[in-house]
């Protein structure tokens, strides 16, 4: 019998060897997950304030979702997108009326639903009769995926300077910076693309005149404004989606992260005309939409909206980052729901990211200064004073 260490560290050097380094993993190894703890080889539990980086909006194996995913497996996981399965107009049916959107398009990421949105409002763009109409306007530290077209939206240099040539049409204007928004947006813009709160670059919430400009400019310009609601949509901020803080209606809207409970799916959803926009041929994913994948989209879709975790998000987030700033050493709470971000005065993210996991509660660090929470929905105000604990102790 091989002890757990040995266990481990053979996982670890597996994964050295065979594994392209894209991550800078933890060192940890886990097997297995329930609700918002995760378990690793040795039995130790962890409280889980990651949560797949906002994907386990209702923790691990949460059981509507994996009971939905046994039952459809023996039956049908995937036939091709050329033929109906039941599950997908459902899923379509069920998050176009919740998002005041008109049709799906299904994918299986967040970046594949970042590409459906972009190629749409190109070919959108194409009826306008001016050839020029093809920049998309995003913003500097946004956040939209890997892909060649999802990273050139992206405005952070060191995800783009490695892959350059870039998708050409994208210009990015600073977020939340009105003026700038104003004296970009113009007749040859198809679309603004922006997050309603910026995750993966800090946790920063769009400024409700911002979101109100953008959507003035579009209707202006006859753009279309995309929100990529990958990680605010579907209950994270502590409403059904981000938009709704806002008041703003976008035209094509983006899902994926917590879509599946856990399960690949990825969403572009969008309205009107922008709705009509893709006809046979244009766009297509030989994944997408499954009818594996639409079951668990769909028992997890359902969990959240009648287990009452979109106000748990609202009402546990807001008890956490008040009890957050309260803490020591802090300069800044950012976030809305259970989308959390924490500013150090000082460079300590990274220390007190691995002081935590060893003392079994599981935080991201975003550069040295700043601790993402994105717990699950599900998470109680019991556990979050059990994660403020930890937190107090490492600091
Ligand atoms: C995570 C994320 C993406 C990318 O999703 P993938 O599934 O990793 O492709 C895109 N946009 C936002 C806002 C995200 O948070």
């Amino acid at each position: 019998m091989k002890t757990v260490e040995q266990q481990v560290s053979n996982v670890i050097e597996l994964d050295s060897k065979y594994v392209m380094r894209t991550y800078a993993r933890m060192p940890v190894v886990f097997v297995r997950g329930e609700g918002c703890f995760l378990y690793d080889a040795d039995g130790k539990e962890y409280l889980d304030f990651v949560a797949g980086i906002a994907v386990n909006g209702l923790g691990h194996c949460h059981p509507k979702v994996v009971s939905a995913i046994c039952e459809q497996a023996p039956r049908l996981m995937h036939t091709s997108n050329l033929y109906y399965t039941p599950q997908q107009p459902k899923l379509a049916e069920l998050l176009t009326q919740i998002s005041s959107m008109d049709k799906a398009f299904f994918c299986n990421s967040g970046a594949e639903a970042n590409e459906a949105a972009i190629k749409l409002v190109r070919k959108a763009a194409k009826k306008s009769g001016n050839p020029n109409k093809i920049e998309i306007v995003t913003a500097q530290q946004s956040f939209h995926g890997r892909t060649m077209g999802a990273v050139s939206a992206t405005a952070q240099p060191k995800y783009q300077e490695p892959f350059e040539p870039l998708v050409p049409g994208f210009k990015a204007v600073p977020y939340n910076d009105v003026e700038s928004l104003q004296a970009t947006v113009n007749e040859n813009t198809c679309a603004v693309l922006l997050e309603p709160v910026q995750g993966e670059s800090g946790v920063h919430p769009a400024r409700r005149e911002f979101l109100t400009a953008a959507r003035e400019l579009c209707d202006k310009y006859d753009a279309a404004l995309i929100l990529d609601e990958v990680q605010t949509g579907l209950g994270r901020t502590g409403k059904m989606f981000g938009f709704e803080h806002y008041g703003v209606l976008p035209d094509v809207m983006t899902l994926a992260k917590t879509l599946g409970g856990g399960f690949p799916i990825g969403c572009c959803l969008a309205r009107g005309k922008w709705a009509e926009v893709f006809e046979p041929g244009d766009h297509a994913c030989t994944f997408g939409g499954s009818p594996l994948a639409c079951a668990a989209a769909l028992a997890a879709v359902d969990e959240i909206k009648n287990g009452g975790w979109v106000e748990n998000a609202e009402r546990v987030g807001a008890y956490f980052r008040n009890r957050l700033s309260t803490l020591p050493g802090i300069r800044e709470v950012r976030g809305l729901g259970l989308m959390i971000a924490v500013e150090f005065e000082e460079p300590k993210a990274k220390s007190v990211t691995a002081r935590a996991l060893e003392k079994g509660l599981i935080v991201n660090s975003i550069g040295e200064y700043v601790l993402r929470l994105v717990p699950p929905l599900t998470i109680s105000v019991e556990l979050v004073d059990r994660a403020l604990a930890v937190l107090c102790e490492c600091l």
